[in-house]
């Protein structure tokens, strides 16, 4: 990792460092979801009848977005690590705070559940939704990057912690937590530069036996809801069952269903896997200018500053 002087060049190519595994996190969640959100709410046989296999940036779908224009998985994760940095701390409060802001904002997407648990924070200032049983969305799993990176260098036990705080401001349901603390985990052992089959072993064989909605591989997933069960099999079986950045992405988009999520944490697992040299140069051009420059600022100035300090509870 050291050997990178100009005679360096006769070994194989360098693994990306850390600081571009995380940028390829930032710029997997974004380009991931300008992707899936063109055929979001599709069946996998209607994007084969009307886009063959979809592998392009061309905006669209549902919410007749602009080419390159992200949806709510990026801009709230973007208000998320704007929080953070803003309260140099992990302070449920400022977070809330902002994504209270976020919606007034009038975001081109906007969750159910996000804007149910907004409206009860708005009104009476608790961050902490009542615990769901019924339902497991994948609305907090979707913005978690920020805080994946703000947590790093923190233990297991306060990453988890930090993980609920963010997560019960809008959605507070056990096998949710359990979902995106594993997918936090995973994306801090890719930046460290472990390997997916660790993760694989570490996180997610785990997950599934404790929660076998998270089983993945008992047949593809086709078509996924804002389940994270179905959420997360999507992004797994993209994930482990390709081999660069674009394979997994277009794996992911094509099922079809909640795509735009699907595509974007697939591609925040990803970036963190492959780096931010893997993304396909058109993907990055087609992407919003003004987002790709506030991923890669947001993922510069996170890392720069992290661990940040859980604020004590109130
Ligand atoms: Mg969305």
């Amino acid at each position: 990792m050291t050997a990178s002087g100009p005679n360096s060049g006769l070994s194989a190519p360098l693994s990306p460092s850390l600081a571009e595994r995380v940028r390829g996190s930032y710029l997997g969640l974004a380009v991931g979801d300008a992707l899936g959100a063109t055929v979001e709410f599709m069946t996998p046989r209607e994007i084969a009848h009307e886009h063959g296999v979809h592998r392009s940036i061309v905006g669209g779908g549902w919410l007749r977005l602009k080419p390159g224009q992200v949806t709510d998985d990026t801009t709230m994760a973007l208000a998320l690590g704007e929080a953070l940095l803003q309260a140099r701390a992990i302070d449920p409060g400022a977070i809330a705070e902002a994504f209270s802001a976020w919606m007034r904002a009038k975001p081109v997407d906007i969750g159910h559940t996000v804007r149910a648990g907004i409206a009860r924070y708005r009104r009476t200032g608790d961050t902490c939704m009542p615990v769901e049983e019924m339902s497991a969305g994948n609305g907090a799993c979707m913005r978690c990057l920020p805080l994946a990176i703000a947590t790093l260098g923190l233990d297991e036990p306060r990453l988890r912690q930090a993980s609920r705080l963010q997560a019960h401001i809008t959605h507070n349901n056990a096998l949710a937590d359990a979902g995106t603390e594993a997918v936090m985990l995973m994306l801090q052992g890719l930046w460290r530069g472990e390997t997916l089959l660790l993760q694989l072993k570490q996180q997610v064989q785990p997950l599934a036996q404790a929660y076998p909605a998270y089983g993945f591989r008992r047949r593809p997933c086709l078509n996924p809801t804002g389940f994270m069960g179905h959420t997360l099999r999507v992004v797994f079986e993209g994930l482990f069952d390709s081999e660069n950045f674009e394979q997994c992405l277009v794996t992911v988009v094509n099922r079809g269903g909640d795509a735009d999520t699907t595509g974007a944490i697939a591609g925040m697992l990803a970036g963190a896997a492959y780096g931010e040299r893997d993304i396909p140069p058109r993907w990055l051009q087609a992407l919003d200018p003004t987002i790709r420059q506030q991923c890669i600022s947001q993922a510069n100035r996170l890392l720069a500053l992290a661990p940040f300090e859980l604020a004590a509870s109130p």
